[in-house]
């Protein structure tokens, strides 16, 4: 059987990058409350990086474990048309590199979150807490958390709060 559904191959042999995916939406949401402003795949960049924090000169990317080799239980080879596949992680693996490389050389932190590493949420936020040296959530989450309020949003909120962080990353940055 194959790996990953019609779909997802259908997509990914036409090479759509997939963007505005559960573990982005996860890592935006922990970068918004922690009162970071960021502006969202900015196109003049090598790689056009999911999250960019311009102030702190800080691109991150958040790649899916298959897509980008991680070397974990989510990068499982698939079985059929092996070739291809192999052709194609390299090319990725190659193109990951090469961004790397052009956006250090202009001065850009480059930080990678993997996947896998957005099923702990409070791992994304403690990895972002120490990248951009925040101590504390922003007020407004302090004041959810104080009065109670679950802390971990259902997605369809983080989508909501998604695009409330990108209208307001759009300004002043
Ligand atoms: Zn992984």
């Amino acid at each position: 059987m194959d790996i990953v559904s019609r779909s997802v191959r259908s997509r990914m042999m036409r090479g759509i990058r997939s963007s505005d995916t559960r573990p982005e939406l996860l890592v935006r949401s922990a970068a918004h409350r922690l009162g970071l402003r960021f502006r969202l795949h900015r196109r003049d960049l090598p790689g056009t990086p999911d999250l960019v924090f311009p102030r702190h000169r800080t691109v991150v990317f958040v790649h899916g474990c298959f897509w980008h080799r991680h070397d974990c239980g989510l990068a499982a080879e698939p079985k059929t048309r092996k070739r291809f596949w192999t052709e194609k992680f390299a090319a990725n693996v190659m193109r990951d590199e090469k961004n790397r490389a052009e956006l250090a050389a202009q001065g850009w932190r480059v930080i990678e979150i993997w996947e896998c590493e957005t099923r702990n949420s409070s791992s994304v936020r403690r990895r972002l807490q120490r990248a951009f040296h925040v101590r504390r959530l922003a007020p407004a989450t302090r004041k959810r958390r104080r009065e109670g309020v679950k802390s971990s949003i259902p997605v369809r909120c983080v989508a909501a709060s998604t695009a409330r962080a990108a209208r307001l990353s759009g300004h002043g940055t």
